[in-house]
């Protein structure tokens, strides 16, 4: 597996909770890197040799604004290119904006600013126009993203990273508990692949504050401050591995069959189905199916 981009969640806590969060991030979430957790991070992506992008992101990355400083400048200084995701809540005015962003000019090549009516109460909140303003006087490259309401059914769905624009929401997440009842559901046995990841080359992977590897939210493929990203990279053989191998085969509907596991009769979209069979196979697969976070579980640590 050849690994182009390490999305580290900088923090599962955020300001906000959205019912569309893949990561049930919220004010309640524990869990945050250290300084030495981003460097070990980052020594571990040089080392891969594939990494290009380092991206910051959450929960809400500037909630830990002096780690997040420093982690981009240390990022920056080992030749990445680097992103970093918000919600842009920080963004009062544009004066307040420019001085929050001023220390990452010239170290970031992408600034993505969540703002959708999950977020916010309107489309374009204030505070992301602020920091987008800011961003384009200070050069650095911007651009908002955007998740469509359940019901928008034209909205274009996308494999891997959120692009800029507007995508359609995916019931994976909190999505699948808050929003999957707002559209029409299907028959389990229709969902017989991922649509929405690359399992096999996943290209870019997130890593937690606990040093999961997920090739999904929720989807371990190993922990990196137990055992290195490169043996993690090297030895992945999806078709073997736990819940990988079964979705790859026929989908989150293999998966409910390969492991005998009860479902409903419908469901929203495949990732909705995903969730609910992961979640009754966390005792198999603790390892795995990790950490409680991804799984919507609250003040925890492990
Ligand atoms: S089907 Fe499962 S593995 Fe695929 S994107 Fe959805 S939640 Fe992730």
């Amino acid at each position: 597996m050849k690994i182009d981009g390490l999305h580290l969640l900088l923090t599962y806590e955020c300001n906000l909770q959205c019912d569309h969060c893949f990561v049930w991030g919220s004010p309640w979430q524990s869990g945050t890197m250290t300084l030495q957790n981003i460097a070990d991070i980052l020594r571990q992506g040089r080392d891969l040799g594939t990494v290009e992008w380092i991206y910051f992101e959450g929960g809400e990355s500037f909630l830990h604004y002096a780690v997040l400083q420093s982690a981009v400048k240390r990022a920056a200084d080992l030749g990445f290119q680097v992103g970093i995701v918000s919600n842009g809540y920080w963004a009062t005015d544009v004066d307040v904006a420019v001085t929050c962003l001023r220390p990452f000019a010239g170290l970031i090549q992408d600034l993505s600013i969540s703002s959708d009516l999950y977020h916010w109460n309107e489309k374009l909140r204030q505070q992301t126009k602020n920091a987008v303003a800011a961003a384009e006087q200070l050069g650095i490259p911007v651009e908002y993203i955007r998740i469509a309401q359940p019901e928008a059914a034209d909205a274009a769905s996308s494999i891997g990273q959120i692009p800029a624009g507007e995508s359609a929401v995916v019931f994976r997440g909190r999505a699948a508990e808050k929003l999957a009842a707002r559209v029409d559901h299907r028959p389990w046995e229709q969902f017989t692949e991922c649509p929405y990841e690359d399992l096999r080359e996943p290209g870019r992977v997130h890593v937690d504050p606990f040093g999961n590897v997920h090739i999904c939210q929720g989807i371990s493929l190993g922990n990196l401050f137990q055992r290195p990203l490169r043996d993690i990279a090297e030895s992945y053989d999806p078709d073997l591995f736990p819940v990988i191998g079964p979705l790859l085969k026929g989908g989150p509907a293999e998966l409910v069959r390969y492991y005998d596991l009860s479902c409903n009769q419908k469901y929203a979209d495949a990732c909705h189905l995903c969730c609910a069979a992961r979640s009754q196979m966390r005792d198999r697969f603790p390892d795995v199916l990790t950490p409680d976070q991804m799984y919507g579980v609250c003040n925890v640590t492990r």
